[in-house]
């Protein structure tokens, strides 16, 4: 745990944030200012400050960011017309919360590249 850090202060309930999935690895949540029609963000419950970051340890828990976010996007009805997973990595990649987070977007079509 990290204690300024956000994203633990959400996992420890500082923060009041409605969770719409939670297991004993991560929990996940909307994205306060969404991209998309379906914007969520999954977060491992330990502080890993992002992918560059990650042990070998870690494995197991990236898995699951990966299959929660499949399943968020199951349960959100995005599934079947497809989504996008992004992970931010550092300054060039854009991320601006260092605690490692999954992003999955649906809901509309999304171009390509990343700009
Ligand atoms: P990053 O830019 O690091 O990849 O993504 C961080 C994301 O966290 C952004 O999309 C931002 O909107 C979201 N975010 C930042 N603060 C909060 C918050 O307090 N609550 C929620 N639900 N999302 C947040
Ligand atoms: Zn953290």
């Amino acid at each position: 745990m990290n204690q300024s850090c956000l994203f633990c202060r959400i996992v420890r309930g500082e923060i009041p944030t409605p969770l719409i999935y939670e297991d004993e690895i991560c929990i996940a949540f909307n994205d306060i200012n969404p991209q998309a029609p379906v914007h969520a963000l999954i977060i491992p419950r330990d502080h890993i400050t992002s992918l560059a970051h990650a042990r070998p340890q870690d494995g197991a828990t990236l898995g699951q960011l990966m299959l929660v976010a499949a399943r968020i996007a199951e349960d959100k009805g995005i599934a079947a017309s497809g989504y996008r997973t992004v992970i931010n990595t550092g300054a060039d990649g854009g991320q601006s919360v260092f605690h490692l987070h999954v992003h999955v977007l649906g809901g509309r079509a999304f171009g390509w590249g990343p700009g």
